[in-house]
């Protein structure tokens, strides 16, 4: 049985005081259950959230990594850096991150590789943008991008991966996917992974929805069948609203 994932994905948010102000207030409200919860942060909160969040079982992650193990890539971050400091997820191919930082398929299949050799989780996000959907080519869409980013990537490691079926028009404009159009998407790349690996892979590899879920539509898109927790943005930068969705 998967376990419901929750991941808060906080984005250009928050200095390092107000991370420590949140974990302080979310670990009051937080109760250990089959809910896997943690926040995906800035670098440079990253060391204070794991101390802060130290002795629960509240999970952090990274936004993004470099593919490349070290080298003159100024302003960039490697996975040595981040098993440094324990960090376990780390979101890989953002739409934010193909829209406005050239992020390929390509790229992010690289990110995914360098993130495995290193035993880090990548929650690899794939969606349309609102013209794909109209014009009635998301799952397409989604295929590519699937097939893209697991290149050459063995079934023991795609068991283990995360993915977020973010559609780009549903994220950060309120507009969420209905729970039956995030189902069937969740559904459909089970079914491309099984075409991949196999029915075991599929039945392992843990997918989530992201795109404007809130505490007013948690437990809806939650309990859909293929729908296995959420990428959570602007509902997971306040502590009362987050809680209540990994409480969904
Ligand atoms: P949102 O963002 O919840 O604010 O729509 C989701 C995401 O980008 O992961």
């Amino acid at each position: 049985m998967r376990k419901p994932f929750i991941m808060g994905n906080w984005k250009m948010f928050k200095t390092t005081k107000e991370a420590v102000a949140f974990a302080e207030e979310f670990k009051k409200l937080y109760q250990s259950s089959d809910v896997v919860a943690g926040v995906c942060a800035p670098f440079t909160q990253l060391a204070a959230l794991k101390d802060a969040f130290k002795g629960t079982d509240i999970k952090v992650g990274a936004q993004n990594m470099h593919f490349e193990e070290n080298g003159a890539f100024t302003g960039e971050i490697s996975a040595d850096m981040l098993n440094e400091l324990g960090i376990e997820y780390c979101v890989i191919g953002h739409s934010e991150r193909r829209q406005y930082f050239n992020e390929t398929d390509e790229t992010v299949n690289k990110k995914l590789h360098t993130a495995f050799k290193h035993n880090i989780i990548p929650i690899l996000c794939v969606g349309e943008v609102l013209e794909e959907r109209d014009a009635g080519k998301e799952f397409d869409v989604v295929k590519t991008q699937t097939v893209g980013a697991l290149k050459d990537l063995i079934a023991e490691q795609v068991s283990a991966l995360i993915i977020a079926y973010e559609p780009v028009w549903a994220i950060g404009t309120g507009r969420t996917a209905s729970p039956e159009q995030a189902n069937e998407m969740c559904g459909y790349i089970r079914t491309v992974i099984e075409e991949l690996y196999s029915d075991e892979v599929s039945e392992k590899v843990i997918i989530q929805y992201g795109g404007s879920v809130k505490p007013a539509n948690a437990s809806e898109l939650m309990n859909m069948e293929e729908i296995d927790g959420a990428l959570v943005g602007g509902a997971s930068l306040v502590p009362a609203d987050f809680i209540e969705i990994v409480n969904f």
